[in-house]
């Protein structure tokens, strides 16, 4: 399944993401540890 890294806006399949976090009840997906750092800094600025 193809989900979006809300970090950098990049399209990546799930099953390929490097990270992934909770937030809000919705679990997100990262092509990298440093978007996911960055997320998890952040989550408000980049949650749905
Ligand atoms: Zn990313």
């Amino acid at each position: 399944m193809a989900v979006k890294d809300p970090v950098c806006g990049m399209t990546i399949e799930e099953s390929d993401a490097v990270g992934t976090s909770e937030f809000g009840g919705k679990a997100y997906y990262f092509c990298s540890n440093d978007c996911k750092e960055e997320f998890d800094s952040n989550p408000e600025d980049y949650a749905d």
